[in-house]
């Protein structure tokens, strides 16, 4: 691996930002509902949200987390279908279960407070170096560095890091290099006007605003123009695409769900019946007769892509109106899948079709 510009802790760029980027912060800070105050509990929780979502997105599904579990006690107790349920359509659900998972660890191990050190901290179910840096300094005041692929991206440019940042060391050595330049006293600000530059300044997408940029006179990459060419990231592999076919068996005012395997992408989650390739309409009879369902119709429907982070699904589907509702699906009335089912975004689209053929 190329020897990197942050190896050194005195690097000038790192050195030279901090008073700068802490007066910005001060001034350019964005109001959000996360930072209210340093309360472990609601930056932990926004900062799992946070995790491949824009602050758009999260701001809403975070007042509603808090108002149905404003605390790590209630967090711990709560039902796993009404968590799942306000975790809907967020994805990766993991992180919700972990959430609970440490939420419960907290209250058997720590009384129900939040730990204190970054190791322990970090040991908890879903918790990263970055999560666990984040939580550290902005509620605690430590010298812990939260290194996401925003501050990657600002770091790599300040100091002109032309490397593979998608390299599994980057992020640590940028840690270590950061640590050497902490505030002692103003570590939660540092951190996130870190954060705040590479979300509102030095942009993912698209141009950064540089010339607003409180550390562009520190910039190696605003020097020599390569603002555009930096980050550096290897080509990744590309996504795996699957065929699949949605089933949506209507019986009266129900539809037929069922539970996917635990584990795996979107495991242990409700989801429509649906079946691997591109399935014709003979196809789709041979199975509907596998599971023993008695079929009025079947009509093809919409067609939908789903994105996950490595895989992409090319989804069609059918709207097949049965007579009998075996049990080995579970069916549920609209009003159930819309107050109680966390369904996964994959299948959105398809439950708005049921919707629409109740209306029918
Ligand atoms: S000057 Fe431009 S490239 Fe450099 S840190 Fe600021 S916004 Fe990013």
């Amino acid at each position: 691996m190329k020897k990197t510009v942050f190896e050194n802790n005195n690097n000038p760029q790192l050195c030279g930002i901090v008073q700068p980027l802490l007066r910005w912060y001060a001034e350019n800070a964005r109001v959000l509902p996360w930072r209210e105050n340093t309360d472990p509990y609601r930056v932990w929780v926004s900062e799992i949200m946070l995790q491949q979502t824009q602050v758009e997105t999260v701001t809403p599904y975070f007042d509603r987390f808090m108002r149905q579990f404003p605390d790590i006690q209630s967090l711990a107790h709560a039902e796993e279908e009404a968590l799942l349920k306000v975790w809907e359509g967020l994805g990766y659900y993991t992180r919700a279960r972990n959430l609970q998972k440490a939420a419960r660890i907290i209250v058997q191990k720590y009384a129900g407070r939040f730990p204190f050190s970054y190791d322990e901290i970090r040991a908890l179910p879903g918790i990263g170096a970055y999560t666990a840096g984040a939580v550290a300094s902005i509620c605690f005041g430590q010298p812990t560095p939260a290194v996401d692929g925003n501050v990657v991206r600002v770091v790599a440019r300040l100091t002109g890091y032309d490397g593979d940042t998608a390299h599994p060391k980057v992020k640590e050595q940028i840690a270590a290099a950061l640590r050497g330049v902490y505030p002692a006293s103003q570590s939660a600000d540092f951190t996130q006007s870190l954060m705040e530059l590479g979300a509102t300044v030095c942009l993912p997408r698209g141009a950064p605003k540089c010339e607003s940029c409180p550390v562009n006179s520190l910039c190696m990459a605003y020097q020599t123009g390569t603002q555009m060419a930096i980050p550096v990231k290897v080509s990744k592999k590309p996504r795996k695409k699957e065929q699949k076919t949605v089933l949506l068996l209507c019986c009266g005012d129900k539809i037929a769900l069922r539970r996917r395997e635990a584990g795996g992408l979107l495991g242990g989650l409700w989801e429509f019946p649906n079946s691997d390739g591109s399935l014709t309409v003979q196809e789709v009879r041979r199975i509907l007769d596998w599971w023993h369902i008695s079929v009025v119709s079947v009509a093809e429907s919409v067609r939908k892509k789903h994105i996950f982070t490595h895989i992409e699904w090319d989804m069609s589907s059918y709207i097949i109106i049965c007579e009998n509702m075996p049990q080995d699906f579970l069916w549920v009335t609209r009003e159930t899948l819309e107050k109680q089912i966390a369904l996964p975004s994959a299948f959105q689209a398809f439950r708005r079709v049921f919707f629409c053929t109740l209306a029918d």
